[in-house]
Order: structure tokens, then C-alpha cells, then sequence
């Protein structure tokens, strides 16, 4: 009947598929390896507070908003539990003293910094024009295009049809990295800001995209934090019969003849079903799971080429004290670099819960501290000495504490709660390849790509691919993943898609 389906993984990918295949008259089961849902997308508790790891903002929370459509289907918008985006982001700048805040209107962006950075009024006027292009002609859907095996003869021409008024964006020196385009910014600061708006390795047009997506009011806080979000959808999931089964880790994909036939778990047994969709990392799918069997140029291309998000260390504190007013994304641009892990780390991400009272108790906040950092120092000393890895977590709090405490004077004093979570963390709960949280790095290439790359394997029926390995980082383009299959699934039986929404 090719009614059954498997799927490896309930982040928010594999959540989203079970949905949308339940909808559709499939059966689905989910294994997971965790013992929760949400995969990167989580969060934890410690001493009363709640630590969010995951989603930072939320596109589209609004409804009417193009893919808001998608959270409300999976039972993941309920009334109140977003709130806007008011301040992008603020930027600190340790050694010059400068502060610049990112906000929602653009003239107000473009009078302050030409008055912060008068030499560089042009480059300023050409990324607000971009911006404003942005927010005009919008780049609705983009990331969330059908993939080939859904895409019509004319979806292609349409949707460059759609966004003809664009093209300029994606080509040329628009297309290259934020990095490249501000190498004849004359202000240190203003480069600076620019290069960590998102990353540095994003192209121009994604800087615009999401400035543009900031006026519009297109991005949102989710009030409850990313298990909430998750836990939601995993409601939805279950009260639309599907199954989920934690702890489970698939250990191998079961083939018989080039058909997925089912899998097999790390305690041995072994599960069937007609369809088998891996929503899990793309690496240890492709070349553990099934053992590197179904490749093409394409598929090892990106594999040996393509590099994934770097790793992050985030360090958590739970405070006894109220931060109002403060905007919740902050970069503080080091004037002593800190040194961790044999690098230096010269840029720190402040991230302030004071936006929910979900987070911490009546008069207190979470504050959390994020940077890049490498993936083998974290692994090898978590594998060689256990002692130490636990030392350098503590070393490293403490550092940061001390950085914090500049900008927010009696911090060090105020801490009740730390909490160290290393890319060896990140491993160990969702198994994404080498810790990267985020799937591949966002560089022009990649996100060119991502928009065609395939769900199946060469060689291999009744078999298909979702999440962040497939479509790349984000919570809208991952749920459109997973509803893909369901989609894929229906086309293949000449079945018409439904979305049952309640
Ligand atoms: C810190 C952080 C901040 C982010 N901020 C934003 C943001 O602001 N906005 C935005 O849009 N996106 C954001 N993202 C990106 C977005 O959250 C992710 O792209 C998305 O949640 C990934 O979902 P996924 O289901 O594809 O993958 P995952 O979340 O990695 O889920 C994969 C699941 O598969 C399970 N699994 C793996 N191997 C196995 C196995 N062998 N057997 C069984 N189960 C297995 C894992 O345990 C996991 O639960 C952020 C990501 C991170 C890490």
C-alpha cells in the first residue's frame, strides 16, 4: 500500500514531515535519539531557570505573513506566544566606545550611521537600497521553492519571473560575501558591524533580506522558547495519530534490492516500513546509516566541499536581576580578545531573555553568550580527559563573566546558575555532523544551491530526505522540508495533498 513511513528524527524537520504524512493518510513513526523533541531547536532547565538553546527569531510570526501559514498547520502559532522583533541587533564596540543599534526603520538607520560614518554615506545608501528592495519586492518563498521532484516544467521561470526586480541583488558583487563587499568600508566599526549583522561568510543580499524582513515586521521572539515551539508541533503530531518513539537510535537504514525497507536501532531491534525518510544529520545518513552506498558527483561534492556552520560554545547564566530595556541580541566587539580553545575569540554574542517570563523567575533573567569555536579541540578533550574539559568549561564562564561585567557593572556577584554547553554538547543531543547547529555554512554557493538539491538518493527508492542538511538553517525552510515528503509521497500515488488544519 506504500502507507507506512519511517522517519529518523523529530527535530523540527522530522516533526513537520510526521505531520504532514498523517494528514495525508500515511502512517508515520518517528524514532529519535534524544528524549525530547526539537533537535537543535530545545532548551533545558538548571536551578529553576530555563536555558534556551536554540531559535533565535522566528520569520514570519505574523499571520498573513508568507510562511506563517506552515506554523499555524502544525499547530505551532497559538495566540500570544510571539512578539515582534523591535531592535535587530546592538553593537558595541569596546575600543572605540561606539554603540549602533539596528532597528525598523531604515531612514533612521541610514541618518544615524551617515552621521557615525559620513566617509562611508555610499556603501550605507547602496545596502538601505538593497534593503528597501527587499522589503518592496520580497523574496517570499525563496528558501522554501519546491525541490526538483515537485518542481513543474514552469515553476522555475515563475519563480524567477516573481523575482525579476531582484536579479540585480543576486549577481555580481551582490552575490558575494558580506565580507568581500565590505573590504573598502574606510570605518573598522561600520565593517565590523556589517560583517556580524548575520555572519561573515552570508551573501550582501542576505544582509538586505534580512533588514528588509526586520522593517516589515517579519521577524518575531517565540515567547515560549524552541522546546515550546517543538513541543507544540510533536502535540500536533501526536493528535493527528502519529507515533514517536524517544530514544532510539537508528544505527543503520535497511536495504534490500536499492529499497529503503526499514531500519535497524542501536539495541538491535529492527522496524519496516514502505517509505523511510531520514530528517536526521545529512552525514551520518549518507555515510554511516547507509554507508556512503548512493552517491553522485553532486552528493560528494558537497560532502568534501561544502563546509558546515562553524560550532558554537554557549555560556549560560542565571541572574538575579532584571535587565528592562535591554535589547535582547547584543555583539560586543572585544577590545582584548578572549582566548579559548587556542584561538582568539575577538567578538561576543550577548543574548538577554528579558523578553518572556518563560525563561527565569519573577526579578530575574537569563543571560546567554555565544561564539564560534573549533570542533576538534572540544571533541578530542571531551574523548581524552574529562577532567579537563569540565575545567576548561569553568575557566571559560568565568572569563566571559568578567567580560560581561564591564558592560553590566555587579553581574559576577548576581550569578545563580552557569551552565557551559560546548559543540561536543551539541553533538551529543542532536548528532549534527561535527557539532555544526546550523547545517551548512550560509555562503553565496551554498545557498544558490540548497534550493536544488534533490530529497532522494541516487540508486535508492523509497527513500527521502529532509532538514537542514538538505535545505539549509532555518525553522521555516526546515518545516517546508518535512512537508515536502508528504507532498513528494502524494504526487508519487496521484494522491491530492491535504493540509487538515483544525
Ligand atoms: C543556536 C541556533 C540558533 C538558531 N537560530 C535560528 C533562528 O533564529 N531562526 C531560524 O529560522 N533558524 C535558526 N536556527 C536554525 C534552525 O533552528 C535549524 O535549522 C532547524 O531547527 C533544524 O531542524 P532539523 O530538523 O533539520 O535538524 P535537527 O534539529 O538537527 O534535528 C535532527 C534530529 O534528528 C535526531 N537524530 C540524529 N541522528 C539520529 C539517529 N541516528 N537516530 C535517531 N534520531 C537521530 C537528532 O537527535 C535531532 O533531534 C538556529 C539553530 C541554532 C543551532
Amino acid at each position: 500500500m506504500d502507507n507506512s513511513v519511517i522517519i529518523i528524527g523529530a527535530g523540527l524537520a522530522g516533526l513537520a514531515a510526521g505531520c504532514y504524512c498523517q494528514m495525508n493518510s500515511f502512517n508515520a513513526r518517528i524514532f529519535e535519539q534524544h528524549s525530547k523533541p526539537g533537535g537543535v531547536a530545545t532548551a533545558w532547565k538548571r536551578k529553576g531557570y530555563t536555558i534556551d538553546g536554540g531559535i533565535h527569531f522566528l520569520m514570519d510570526h505574523k499571520p498573513g505573513q508568507p510562511a506563517y501559514e506552515i506554523y499555524r498547520e502544525l499547530g505551532a502559532a497559538q495566540g500570544g506566544s510571539f512578539t515582534d522583533l523591535e531592535i535587530y541587533g546592538r553593537y558595541i564596540d569596546e575600543s572605540s566606545g561606539k554603540t549602533l543599534v539596528v532597528g525598523r526603520e531604515l531612514d533612521r538607520l541610514a541618518a544615524d550611521w551617515k552621521s557615525f560614518f559620513p566617509e562611508d554615506a555610499q556603501k550605507i545608501d547602496d545596502l538601505i537600497a538593497g534593503a528597501r528592495a527587499m522589503q518592496r519586492d520580497g523574496m517570499d518563498g525563496m528558501d522554501y521553492a519546491k525541490p526538483p521532484e515537485l518542481a513543474g516544467r514552469f515553476d522555475g521561470i515563475r519563480q524567477l519571473w516573481e523575482m525579476r526586480r531582484l536579479f540585480r541583488y543576486f549577481t555580481g558583487k551582490y552575490n558575494k560575501t558580506i565580507t568581500d563587499y565590505t573590504q573598502d568600508v574606510s570605518d573598522p566599526v561600520l565593517r565590523k558591524v556589517l560583517k556580524y549583522m548575520f555572519l561573515p561568510e552570508v551573501p550582501v543580499w542576505f544582509v538586505m533580506m534580512i533588514l528588509g524582513m526586520c522593517v516589515q515586521e517579519r521577524l518575531g521572539l517565540i515567547e515560549g522558547g524552541s522546546l515550546d515551539f517543538a513541543m507544540s508541533i510533536e502535540q500536533r503530531y501526536r493528535d493527528l495519530g502519529g507515533q514517536i518513539t524517544y530514544q532510539s537510535a537508528v544505527e543503520e537504514i535497511l536495504v534490500e534490492e536499492n529499497r529503503a525497507v526499514g531500519v535497524r536501532l542501536a539495541d538491535g531491534s529492527e522496524h519496516r516500513a514502505d517509505i523511510i525518510v531520514s530528517a536526521a544529520d545529512g552525514y551520518s545518513t549518507i555515510f554511516q546509516m547507509l554507508r556512503g552506498r548512493y552517491l553522485d558527483e553532486q552528493i560528494k561534492k558537497r560532502y568534501t566541499e561544502w563546509k558546515p556552520c562553524s560550532p558554537m560554545i554557549m555560556v549560560n547564566f542565571g541572574v538575579d536581576r532584571e535587565f528592562p530595556g535591554e535589547p535582547p541580541f547584543n555583539t560586543i566587539f572585544l577590545n582584548h580578545p578572549l582566548d579559548v580553545a587556542g584561538s582568539t575569540v575577538d567578538g561576543i554574542f550577548v543574548r538577554i531573555f528579558n523578553y518572556s517570563s518563560k525563561f527565569a523567575p519573577p526579578g530575574k533573567t537569563v543571560v546567554q553568550v555565544e561564539f564560534e569555536t573549533d570542533w576538534d579541540y572540544w571533541n578530542d578533550l571531551r574523548r581524552d580527559n574529562r577532567t579537563r574539559y569540565e575545567a576548561e568549561k569553568e575557566q571559560i564562564a568565568q572569563d566571559v563573566l568578567d567580560r560581561l561585567d564591564v558592560h553590566y557593572p555587579g553581574i559576577k556577584s548576581q550569578v545563580e546558575m552557569t551552565d557551559v554547553a560546548t559543540p561536543y554538547t551539541t553533538w551529543r543531543y542532536t548528532r549534527n555532523y561535527k557539532g555544526a547547529g546550523m547545517g551548512w555554512l550560509y555562503t553565496p554557493e551554498i545557498m544558490m544551491s540548497v534550493s536544488v538539491t534533490k530529497r532522494t538518493l541516487p540508486g535508492l527508492e523509497n527513500f527521502l530526505m529532509a532538514g537542514q542538511w538538505v535545505v539549509g538553517g532555518s525553522v521555516p525552510g526546515c518545516l517546508y522540508s518535512g512537508r515536502h515528503i508528504a507532498e513528494i509521497l502524494c504526487l508519487r500515488q496521484r494522491k491530492k495533498f491535504t493540509t487538515t488544519c483544525g
